[in-house]
């Protein structure tokens, strides 16, 4: 048993939850359940960023006041949170109290360390990232995520030495391969470090929506620098839940915000003399013919809307099957109705009614038990252990494929042997006892994804899932399958979705 700590992105109070968020979550939500599964000690945490001029500005047009407006804001995500089965620990909001008190504790660490400095900062802004671009990272003159014009900006603010953190973080890079996942991202990461890195503006005066900075009270945070500090906020900034936690800490994040993350923050706990995050995963974006899925865009799908007519568990599957975290996806509907009638309906959910309708029929209703004459165990043992692998290695699109091949391998076996035809119920048993098996091992290593599912598959084998709760690994053993209980005919688990619905 160990201490695993997740957390995701904090959104941004002025979007509303799509689907974009919706992965984050889900990933970051299977990965939890996994580590509370095999008996980690799980801390998972999500939230909402709730400073900066835009907040301030859209409470302003809607006459309502900030406070007024961030609860509204919040509470969304809380409730789309709620619809697609995440279940978190702790959810900050950059606007409550201990987080002001903790930020406020980071930047003056940083202050007396000597790596924040007074200057005057002149470069291109985008209003919706607020953050600056340089010359080489602006196209064309526009913002790289929303394409939308940079406004030239003069202001005196406070900045953080970041240039002086070349040569740290390029050697805790190095020293930990593995610090930023998958490979690629953390080339991209690397190789900007390797560039050459300016300082970085980190207050405004032009506003007051934010947190002021300790020694200088005229001056607010920047949004993006105080946002980054909720990770040690969550957990007790210098108490004991950060002696506890932090170096099991692992932030999922979108591409987009990768410089943040994988060359800002490291930095910055560099500068208050902590250890950086143990490791952060970085996701690509779900696209939408080509477009990044986004609100502004207008290409925002609501992930309450489609867990609404398939089930949270559906979306859930097939965002995670689909989507390997790392590269680019595209969403569409079709792939996931595709994935939800093949995988969950005509593989898990056919396998399930298929071996209870025959025990039912032709056993009395008496399950058998798993013997591993019919099914070869030590396949499916290497199935299960690499899929076991897989979810350590945040690898959730593996797993689920290598449960799609247990499945199909029971499948296969009942074809085959066609146990509706037979009459002796040894022969009968011998088959559906292993493919009893195989549902047991699978509902436990999809739980994390089908989690309404997997305690009814469980359930309709005549077993519970709460008995095994903290110890998957031993349950993951093959053949523990013990049969003598009474089991029915299940009820379809997933009842065919796409051709009689309205388009
Ligand atoms: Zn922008």
């Amino acid at each position: 048993m160990t201490e695993f700590f997740i957390t995701t992105p904090i959104y941004y109070v002025n979007d509303v939850p799509h689907l974009g968020h919706a992965y984050s979550m889900i990933n970051a939500d299977a990965f939890a359940r996994w580590h509370r599964g095999i008996g980690d000690e799980v801390f998972f945490l999500t939230g909402t960023d709730e400073h900066g001029q835009k907040v301030a500005d859209s409470a302003d047009a809607a006459s309502m006041s900030v406070t007024e407006w961030t609860d509204l804001y919040a509470q969304r995500f809380k409730d789309a949170w709620e619809k697609l089965d995440i279940a978190y620990d702790d959810f900050i909001r950059t606007t409550e109290k201990r987080h002001e008190v903790a930020v406020r504790k980071f930047l003056q660490a940083l202050y007396d360390n000597g790596h924040i400095y007074l200057g005057t900062y002149t470069g291109s802004y985008c209003v919706s990232c607020e953050a600056y671009y340089s010359a080489n990272d602006a196209v064309d003159g526009l913002c790289p995520v929303h394409r939308r014009p940079l406004i030239e900006m003069e202001e005196e603010n406070y900045f953080f030495r970041l240039s002086a953190f070349q040569d740290q973080l390029v050697k805790w890079y190095d020293d930990d391969p593995t610090a930023v996942f998958p490979d690629f991202r953390r080339n991209e990461a690397l190789s900007f470090i390797r560039g050459g890195l300016e300082d970085v503006s980190i207050s405004r005066t032009s506003l007051s929506w934010g947190i002021p900075l300790p020694w200088d009270e005229r001056h607010v945070c920047y949004v993006w620098f105080d946002a980054l500090i909720n990770y040690l906020t969550a957990i007790g900034y210098d108490g004991a839940g950060y002696e506890r936690f932090w170096e099991h800490s692992h932030h999922l994040v979108g591409k987009d915000i990768i410089r943040f993350h994988c060359v800002w923050w490291p930095a910055m706990c560099m500068a208050a003399g902590i250890a950086p995050p143990q490791k952060v995963l970085v996701h690509g974006w779900l696209l939408v013919k080509g477009e990044k899925m986004a609100k502004s865009g207008g290409n925002g799908v609501d992930p309450i809307d489609l867990a609404g007519i398939y089930g949270a568990d559906a979306v859930r599957y097939y965002l995670l099957r689909e989507h390997a975290l790392g590269a680019d996806g595209d969403f569409s509907i079709e792939a996931l109705e595709h994935r939800y009638n093949v995988d969950l309906a005509n593989n898990i959910g056919n396998l399930l009614s298929r071996v209870t309708n025959v025990v039912d029929k032709s056993l009395g209703g008496v399950a058998p038990r798993a013997t591993g004459n019919v099914l070869d165990f030590a396949e499916v043992k290497e199935h299960v252990d690499r899929a076991s692998r897989a979810w350590s290695a945040f690898g959730s699109a593996q797993v689920l494929e290598e449960v799609q091949l247990l499945v199909r391998m029971a499948n296969a076996a009942l074809e085959e042997r066609a146990p509706w035809k037979l009459r002796d119920a040894n022969e009968i048993g011998a088959i559906l006892g292993d493919a009893l098996e195989i549902l047991r091992l699978v509902a436990i290593l999809v739980s994390p994804v089908l989690v309404e599912s997997a305690p009814k598959i469980f359930a309709a084998i005549g077993l519970e899932m709460s008995a095994i709760s903290s110890s998957y690994s031993q349950a993951l053993e093959v053949g523990l399958y013990q049969g003598g209980m009474t089991i029915a005919k299940a009820a379809p688990l997933f009842p065919r979705k796409g051709q009689a619905r309205a388009r």
